[in-house]
């Protein structure tokens, strides 16, 4: 069972007009993807174990694929389809390797403890706008937070509720605010990200009840053990909508420090971009610049420059 599967083999470029029949190629939800092979999901939900053509880029969690049957549960992926959204992750000087594909929800999860700067939030926050996925702020251990004290973290989280974010309070210990999340997951692709020790896996495990099952199951699907849970995997949830997730995703960091990507992960600068004197402005410290302006008028936190700025010059040595 452990052997390598067989490589459908083609002579260089050779198209071979009128070469075997194959079966009619499908398309296919990645449900996870182990490197030597990727789980995919059919029309019907049957899981099928299949290896790519060697020119087919490497599918993630999440991907949509078109795939043939090449057997019982068994099949190649033959085209890699266009991605909605993509989550990257820093891989080397300069490079960045996919985690996962297609989201479009981002849930940020912090907690009354352990305690977090709002520049984490920051990152978080931008990393979702620059790939388009829509965040959701979560306060995760509310049973944690006297009534003076919530009062303190929702007139904390004020400021980014006024920029167009939603804030959440759960506890995943009291079950309380689930059906918030789950509301807001229903129909979405989602993940989860946030420090260790915020409850993530703890909100996953409420949101999944039966993921121990289901993790069985494709450890089981894949011939690959348990301890492969370092890849993404996909989970449908109960109510509708998906889950992505795995401890390597959770704990991610944003990926770039290029100005014009980074500024765009500020959505209140949007208005402001186009304006500053320079076309190529940094926003740091050129004159005529419009966010800087904005920032001095008020009408951009001045913090959230201030996060911008340490995220582009942390590349600047
Ligand atoms: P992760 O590192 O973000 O995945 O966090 P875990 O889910 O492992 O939880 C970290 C710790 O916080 C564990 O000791 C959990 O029992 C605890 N925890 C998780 N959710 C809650 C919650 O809603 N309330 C409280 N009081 N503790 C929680
Ligand atoms: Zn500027």
């Amino acid at each position: 069972m452990a052997g390598k599967p067989a490589k459908p083999r083609r002579p260089h470029g050779a198209r071979k007009p009128g070469a075997r029949e194959e079966p009619a190629a499908e398309t296919g939800l990645v449900i996870v993807n182990h490197g030597r092979a990727a789980l995919v999901e059919d029309a019907s939900g049957t899981l099928h174990r299949c290896t790519a053509r060697r020119n087919v880029p490497r599918s993630v969690s999440g991907d949509r694929v078109r795939w043939t049957p090449t057997g019982p549960r068994q099949g190649v992926i033959t085209e890699l389809l266009p991605r909605r959204t993509v989550l990257l992750r820093p891989d080397g000087p300069g490079r960045t390797r996919p985690m996962a594909a297609n989201l479009d929800r981002i849930i940020i999860v912090v907690a009354a403890r352990p305690s977090f700067p709002d520049e984490l939030l920051d990152r978080y926050l931008a990393a979702a706008e620059i790939i388009g996925a829509e965040p959701l702020l979560v306060v995760n251990k509310a049973d944690l937070l006297d009534a003076g004290r919530r009062f303190a973290m929702a007139e904390r989280l004020r400021p980014f509720e006024r920029i167009g974010y939603r804030t959440l309070f759960t506890s995943s210990l009291e079950r309380d605010g689930l059906k918030d999340l789950h509301e807001a997951l229903r129909g979405h692709t989602s993940i989860l990200v946030g420090q260790s020790g915020v409850g993530k896996s703890s909100l996953v495990q409420a949101l999944l009840p039966d993921l121990d099952i289901r993790t069985g199951a494709l450890s089981e699907a894949t011939g690959l053990g348990c301890h492969t849970t370092t890849v993404a995997s996909l989970y449908h949830l109960p109510d509708g909508g998906d889950l992505i997730d795995s401890p390597g995703v959770r704990d991610f960091d944003l990926w770039t420090c290029d100005p014009v990507e980074v500024a765009h992960g500020f959505r209140e600068f949007r208005d402001y971009l186009g304006q500053c004197r320079f076309h190529n402005c940094r926003h740091l410290s050129e004159p005529g610049c419009a966010i800087q302006e904005a920032a001095r008028s008020g009408a951009i936190a001045a913090r959230r420059l201030e996060s911008y700025r340490r995220i582009v010059q942390a590349e600047t040595p």
